[in-house]
């Protein structure tokens, strides 16, 4: 391959797409394949796509209004479109749709695209790679997800381990986009584990739509637990989180191994989507709002320092107000550690938009999500204000540009501090002595020596 080939990755949506895209990166890297500091210079740009709500779908297409302008101005440029608005069976109305693209990319599935610079580019660089890979991991031909321009700065790395989505939320587009559900195999995992804790990973998250659920369509079956024990047994790996996860999924054993601690974060991320039962059927969440309060409950009885994190639906089609008092009632009751609040936003090809219409105002769905803001950022000042003076463990991820340390606590709350010495992937203890609904302030413990 030609020398000094550039490329830029433009990335938006969650955790797996985060993933993709650096996979795409390692590999584009290993090709000769440099990062451009600017997408007008490069000679491949990326869009890896989300279509999640309507929103992201739209920044998507300012994006791709922008790249056809750009392959106007310079042809040779390689355009290509990646993730959810390709989905796992490519479109085939794509192409007339955006003619300006040479290539379309499913979710977590880069090899179009490799096909297509092996067809249009000059290949020695690519046989060669691909003798290297055919002994490796099946999975992204073995790539990590971090490239190696990252390494050295990036001390976090995504992993997904099931792929795909066999649940059908009436209000999701994921399943259809991404395929069904199917888990990675146990020992691909902890390699690429392995080698990324050779490579300085410090922190590893394991993905999934439904994250409990990996391993059990596998053969010998197996389950999350046994990966996450498997995953804390590799040496330099200092902390280990994994998401998303159901609360129908969520299993005793899978709450053991939380709670016996360790490398495993006390963190856990379960959406509840709504507070009020006729919205969850609706939404067929398969669950009652009962069954998630017991759950949080039992979580907390195990794991009392844990930190749960939420996801909440405003203005599902139908939700009335008495119902979204019930969401607020049940957010004030439980106090997650955060919620990710969405305003509904109606998906093609989803159940709800083909039996319930979209009858929530914008305006009424955006006064529901600013009450619950409201709320969240009022119960977490308070609570956070009676962690000022304690220590807290941070895992130090990178300098911030106001020159100040950024790390997480276990809980995954956000840490800042000053200190002159590299810190970069190390485990500090943090005083803290400012904190907000969203962030904390401290300082550093220098350790004291043993004596
Ligand atoms: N698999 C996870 C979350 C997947 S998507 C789960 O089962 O909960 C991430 C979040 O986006 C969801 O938790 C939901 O809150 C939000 N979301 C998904 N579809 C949406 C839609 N049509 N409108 C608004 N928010 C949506």
């Amino acid at each position: 391959m030609q020398g000094g080939r550039t490329y830029n990755i433009w990335t938006i949506g969650c955790q797996m797409n985060e993933a993709d895209s650096r996979y795409l990166a390692a590999r584009l890297e290993s090709l000769g394949y440099s990062p451009a500091p600017r997408t007008r210079n490069a000679d491949l740009v990326v869009v890896n796509t989300c279509v999640v709500r309507r929103q992201a779908e739209d920044k998507v297409y300012t994006r791709l209004r922008y790249l056809s302008q750009l392959k106007r101005e310079r042809p040779d440029t390689v355009v290509a479109l990646m993730g959810c608005l390709v989905g796992h069976k490519s479109d085939p109305s794509l192409p007339s749709k955006f003619p300006f693209v040479d290539v379309f990319l499913p979710p977590s599935d880069i090899s179009p695209l490799i096909e297509f610079l092996r067809e249009n580019e000059d290949t020695s660089a690519l046989s060669s790679l691909e003798r290297q890979h055919a002994a490796r991991d099946a999975f992204m031909d073995g790539e990590l997800p971090v490239p190696p321009t990252e390494l050295g700065t990036t001390i976090s790395a995504f992993v997904p381990v099931v792929l795909g989505c066999s649940h059908a939320c009436t209000f999701c587009i994921i399943p259809y986009r991404r395929g069904t559900e199917r888990s990675r195999p146990r020992k691909e995992i902890v390699n690429e584990v392995r080698r990324l804790a050779d490579k300085g990973i410090r922190e590893i998250t394991l993905l999934g739509q439904i994250v409990d659920r990996y391993g059990l369509d596998l053969d010998p079956r197996t389950d999350l637990a046994a990966l996450l024990s498997d995953v804390a047994s590799i040496d330099d790996i200092l902390r280990i989180r994994f998401l998303t996860s159901h609360p129908n999924w969520f299993t005793d054993r899978l709450l053991d191994t939380v709670a016996a601690g360790g490398k495993i974060c006390p963190s856990v991320e379960i959406p509840v989507q709504a507070g009020n039962g006729e919205v969850l059927a609706r939404m067929k969440r398969g669950y009652t709002v009962d069954d998630y309060r017991r759950l949080v409950g039992r979580i907390r009885a195990r794991v009392p320092e844990v930190g749960i994190s939420t996801d909440i639906i405003v203005g599902f089609p139908g939700e009335t107000e008495e119902q979204f008092m019930d969401t607020y009632r049940l957010m004030d009751e439980l106090q997650p550690d955060m919620i990710r609040i969405a305003k509904y936003s109606e998906r093609p090809q989803t159940l709800a938009s083909r039996h319930y219409p979209d009858d929530v105002p914008p305006e009424e769905k955006e006064r529901r999500r600013v009450m619950l803001e409201a709320l969240l950022a009022d119960y977490l000042e308070r609570r956070h204000c009676e962690l000022q003076g304690r220590d807290v463990e941070v895992l130090v991820e990178a300098r911030s540009r106001n020159g100040r340390w950024r790390g997480r606590t276990p809980q995954g709350k956000l840490v800042f501090f000053d200190e002159k010495c590299d810190l970069l992937g190390k485990l500090v203890r943090v005083k803290l002595d400012w904190t907000g609904a969203f962030s904390l302030i401290g300082t550093h413990r220098i350790p004291t020596p043993e004596t």
